[in-house]
């Protein structure tokens, strides 16, 4: 079983800088885990200790039933890939993969059929007698996939492994590394501040900020119940319109109020949240696929349109509401151009609302109980 599990595990470098607070993680048995936050809020870390390539500072770290907390890097039973591929470049692509396994004196027939193996999979075998500068970006990536896939590791960790290839090649990788994963069912953990590629590659995503977990879950559960308003607003491009406002309580419902206009929650919505929310301040959020060209100005918002990004399947709609810039997604088929005032509904059952200081959702994936029994 190739589980890991982190328990209270902290980093510190240097006695003062605090990488990481104590998290708390169970990375399952085959899966493949994304760790997914900004620059500097840890994840490197984070795979650096599960690797072995850096000390814990607290806590406690296991990988299957051992806890490796002093067990070093090298018999620790993982492989790890770099963003920058650390090839040789004076060896053969052959000697490149069969590298870490000269290193462990393993025979030689044995390096030849793993070697071959490995180069299979990767489709490397007619460049096993090339040397590194002879092969493309995105092969000279596979070919430090096939050092780690020789090593028949327990678990694979991945660094932003896509970061230095071009846009289209970093699509087709993406589907590659997915469909090795499936082929190896072993564990895989992989570091990205790329929230697409979390969303698209992800069995489960991590989402991590300031050396702290906010959220793990699967790539649908985080786009549609984040826990948090940074997780929100990480998860999804465009990004979630979030405003804080307050919640006030009409004759019709609970409702929001947006431009002096007052919005009512949908039902779904008003049913899992605490009426306790009556008056204090919330940050209210809308996804831009939630707004809709309104037929009348009828419970709609009217803005000018400030910016408009046209993708072909739909329109990015960017208006100016409240001081700040929002943004709609579209039916291409809606005329809009730039200075035009548009009129939009709000779907009010796809709605967020985070609590203003904790910033953390305020809606209950489950109907809250009323209060008093009816
Ligand atoms: P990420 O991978 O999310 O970009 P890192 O794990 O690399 O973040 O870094 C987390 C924090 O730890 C950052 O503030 C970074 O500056 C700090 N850090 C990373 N490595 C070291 C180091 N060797 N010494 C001191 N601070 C470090």
């Amino acid at each position: 079983m190739s589980h890991v599990s982190l328990q209270k595990v902290k980093k510190v470098y240097g006695g003062q800088v605090v990488a990481v607070k104590e998290i708390d993680l169970e990375i399952r048995d085959k899966e493949f885990l994304v760790l997914v936050g900004p620059s500097g809020c840890g994840k490197s870390t984070t795979l650096r200790m599960i690797a072995g390539l850096e000390e814990i500072s607290g806590g406690r770290m296991f990988i299957g039933d051992e806890m490796v907390n002093y067990v070093e890097a090298k018999d620790r039973d993982i492989a790890m890939v770099f963003q920058n591929y650390a090839l040789y470049p004076h060896m053969t692509i052959f000697d490149n993969i069969a590298f870490p396994l000269k290193m462990r004196k393993v025979e030689k027939e044995e390096i030849a059929k793993r070697v071959e193996h490995a180069a299979d999979i990767l489709q490397l075998t007619d460049y096993l007698n090339r040397k590194p500068a002879a092969l493309s970006g995105g092969q000279r990536q596979r070919v430090a996939l096939g050092r780690a896939i020789v090593r028949n590791p327990k678990v694979f960790l991945l660094d932003e492994p896509l970061s230095n290839l071009d846009a289209k090649l970093r699509v087709a990788m993406r589907a590659e590394i997915v469909k090795l994963h499936r082929r190896l069912e072993t564990t895989f953990i992989y570091v990205t501040h790329d929230q697409t590629e979390a969303m698209t590659m992800g069995d489960r995503i991590v989402v991590m900020n300031e050396g702290a977990i906010e959220q793990v879950d699967t790539p649908e559960h985080l786009y549609k119940y984040p826990e948090t308003k940074f997780v929100a607003e990480f998860i999804g491009s465009p990004k979630m319109n979030l405003h804080q406002t307050t919640l006030v309580d009409t004759d019709e419902g609970i409702a929001v109020v947006l431009q002096g206009q007052t919005f009512l929650l949908g039902d779904e919505i008003k049913r899992r949240i605490d009426p306790a929310y009556i008056g204090k301040d919330v940050y209210f959020g809308i996804r831009p696929e939630a707004f809709n060209i309104a037929s009348s100005p009828t419970d709609a918002l009217t803005a000018s349109v400030e910016t408009i990004e046209r993708m072909g399947s739909d329109t990015h709609v960017f208006f100016q509401l409240e001081n700040q810039t929002w943004v709609a997604r579209i039916d291409p088929k809606y005329p809009v151009s730039y200075g035009d005032n548009v009129t939009l509904t709000m779907d009010m059952n796809e709605v967020y609302l985070f609590d203003a200081e904790t910033e953390k959702t305020i809606i209950q994936k489950e109907i809250v109980a009323p209060a008093v029994p009816v």
